[in-house]
């Protein structure tokens, strides 16, 4: 999945881009579920709110590596529970 770094600056324009409800809002900044975040895979070929976020603190987790085929099953996990 990917995550958001302490340099959000909180301008809400990546949370409604996300096909997977996976970001809102969370104390101090956006924060993204883990367990929702397929980085796109089975709607986008990019991360979608990598795009919009004027300010590029969205990042891939290095110390949760997935792979394309993790991450497809994420997706279908996520359509079933739909
Ligand atoms: Fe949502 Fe895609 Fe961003 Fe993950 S990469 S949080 S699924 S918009
Ligand atoms: Fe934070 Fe970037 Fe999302 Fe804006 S687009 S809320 S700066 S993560």
């Amino acid at each position: 999945s990917l995550f958001i770094t302490d340099e959000c600056i909180n301008c809400d324009v990546c949370e409604p881009e996300c096909p997977n409800d996976a970001i809102s809002q969370g104390e101090e900044i956006y924060e993204i579920n883990p367990n929702l975040c397929t980085q796109c895979v089975g709607h986008y070929d990019e991360p979608q709110c990598q795009q919009v976020c004027p300010v590029d603190c969205i990042l891939i987790d290095e110390e949760h590596p997935e792979t394309h085929e993790q991450l497809l099953a994420k997706y279908y996990k996520i359509a079933q529970e739909k």
